[in-house]
């Protein structure tokens, strides 16, 4: 049954704009065949697997081309993931078992995949890989996995989730995307906030609409309308800046070179997280202290000036580094991760930080470390000590654990600074696992148990002289970085793709501006409420 006009579907906004089309359904594929182990000729089949990974590579090539800029890269490390000899090699494994090229390909990534399964920037490389899986094996079946989507008009996408590959074949007709699943951090939420497309993710009921329907695609409103007009649409904020530099620094986020290349090209004031974990995920064996100092000196000399802060390892139970053994875990975000890797990997730790300071040295920068996953202050104390030890950085700690955010006045004279990790944060506050994207209402950073919780991190660290930092995903909301500020929070740190319109946001105000927006955001009791809130204040 069609839906009824006005009908509200409630999800995650992605952008600062609305926008009206046509319903275009994307379903997922044709279904593919069944895994079997029907086969009888290994060589016949590994001609067949490696030919049909290798169509898979040219298509990668040609959406690559197509899609041209920075996303040619973002091809070329997909294609990196499927030509993986190792991953062949599980594959031809399963091939010897008798598992036809389909399953014996599949199975592999499967196995690749729960390795890597866990936190935001692995859960992409694992969704990355699936989209291949299914790729090599529709290539094997051969069914077609195009979109074919018009060429003009205007539609608005409704599907599941879309890969880098799905992205990469929008055309100028998609002005709006909604999808099932997908959070604030899944790549369709990444690629429409660098394409300016309006796109509301994790809407729960998408499955109801249907092809040809209008609907107002609402981000500021968190909301999709069906037969809804633009006129319809929560109020878009338009950010004028008054002045040239931002209440407070905005940093970038980064995690390879390629991000700090990125970041390079805004108006980034340094970076406020640098994910190290991301540097370790492919290799087998311990990197020695010389090639990851190569590695930071060449990340570092790369990313936009200012400090570069940079957090030691955050990797442990649920998303394992292959040289680092962890054993198996029922509840990995509750085990060892991040920092409680010192008990069994001090050494690890040590050489990071050694490999930093001699990356300082070399880079001239200003590297400042921090410690993911911190509990208490003792354990505080413990990292701050041992980076002294070891080199001259300005240190500090993330605060994503309940149990250390009520504490942070004790941290007075043994951390330099700390920063905020709201991704983690929200998901210990709200016991909401972050990876499933039926929590994505608790995990919106709206909700006033985090907006409270910020409030009190902030106001302790300002009685304790210690700066406050957010690296949370929350900061690359332009409106909600106008909240932190006005929270007290000294610096905040987004995704490269989100420095510029963060800076704008954070220059049209004043401090005083942002503290009503902040003191109106804390007062609601709902997370619509807080954003409505603020977005009346900042009307006034
Ligand atoms: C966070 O938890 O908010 C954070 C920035 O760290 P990560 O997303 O890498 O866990
Ligand atoms: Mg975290």
């Amino acid at each position: 049954m069609a839906l009824a006009e006005s009908t509200i579907l409630q999800g995650l906004g992605v952008g600062l704009r609305s926008a009206v089309g046509e319903v275009w359904r994307v379903f997922p594929q044709a279904k593919l065949p069944a895994w079997t182990k029907t086969q009888t000729n290994k060589d016949a089949a590994t001609a067949a697997l490696r030919s049909a990974i290798a169509a898979v590579a040219t298509d990668l090539d040609t959406l690559g081309a197509r899609a041209g800029g920075e996303s040619v890269e973002i091809f070329d490390a997909l294609k990196v993931l499927l030509e993986d000899e190792e991953l062949f090699a599980v594959a031809s494994a399963n091939l010897d078992e008798g598992w036809r090229p389909a399953a014996a390909f599949g199975m592999a990534v499967n196995t690749f995949a729960e390795l890597l399964e866990g936190d935001s920037a692995f859960a992409e490389r694992v969704a990355d890989l699936q989209d291949l899986s299914k790729r090599v094996q529709a290539n094997l079946a051969g069914i077609s996995m195009t979109l074919d989507l018009p060429q003009t008009g205007n539609i608005v996408l409704v599907g599941d989730d879309f890969s880098p590959a799905d992205t990469a074949q929008f055309t100028a007709a998609v002005v709006g995307v909604v999808t099932i699943n997908g959070g604030p951090t899944s790549h369709t939420s990444i690629i429409c906030r660098s394409r300016s497309i309006p796109a509301v993710v994790s809407v729960a009921s998408a499955n109801e609409l249907q092809n040809g329907q209008r609907v107002l695609v609402d981000p500021v409103g968190d909301r999709v309308v069906v037969s809804g007009t633009v006129g319809d649409s929560t109020s878009a904020i338009e950010f004028v800046a008054l002045s040239d530099e931002p209440i407070i620094p905005v940093r970038s986020n980064i995690g390879t070179l390629t991000d700090a290349r990125a970041a390079a090209k805004t108006g980034a004031d340094g970076v406020g997280l640098f994910r190290t974990e991301l540097l370790y995920l492919n290799e087998k064996k311990q990197p020695s202290i010389e090639q990851q100092t190569a590695a930071f000196v060449e990340i570092l000399n790369a990313a936009p000036s200012g400090p570069v802060v940079v957090r030691t390892i955050d990797a442990g139970g649920d998303k394992p580094v292959p040289f680092l053994p962890m054993s198996a875990e029922e509840n990995p975000s509750l085990g060892v991760r991040g920092y409680r890797l010192i008990h069994e990997h001090r050494w690890f730790i040590e050489a990071q930080l050694k490999a930093l300071e001699a990356a300082r040295v070399a880079s001239g920068r200003d590297v400042w470390v921090m410690a993911p996953m911190i509990s208490s202050v003792p354990e505080a104390r413990e990292f701050c000590d041992l980076a002294r030890s070891i080199g001259q950085f300005k240190v500090g700690i993330m605060v994503e654990i309940p149990s250390i955010s009520v504490l942070v006045g004790d941290l007075k004279s043994i951390v330099d600074f700390i920063s905020i990790g709201t991704n983690d944060l929200s998901q210990y506050l709200f016991a909401a696992d972050r990876m499933n994207p039926g929590h994505g209402k608790l995990l919106n950073p709206w909700q006033p148990g985090l907006i409270r919780t910020l409030a009190l991190i902030a106001a302790a660290g300002k009685t304790a002289g210690i700066p406050v930092g957010v690296c949370g995903e929350s900061a690359s909301d332009p409106l909600f970085a106008v909240v932190l500020a006005g929270l007290g929070v000294t610096a905040v740190s987004a995704s490269a793709s989100q420095v510029d319109v963060v800076r704008r946001a954070l220059s049209s105000v004043n401090l005083e501006q942002a503290k009503m927006v902040a003191d109106r955001a804390l007062a609601a009791t709902s997370p619509e409420q807080a954003k409505e809130n603020a977005l009346s204040a900042l009307a006034e």
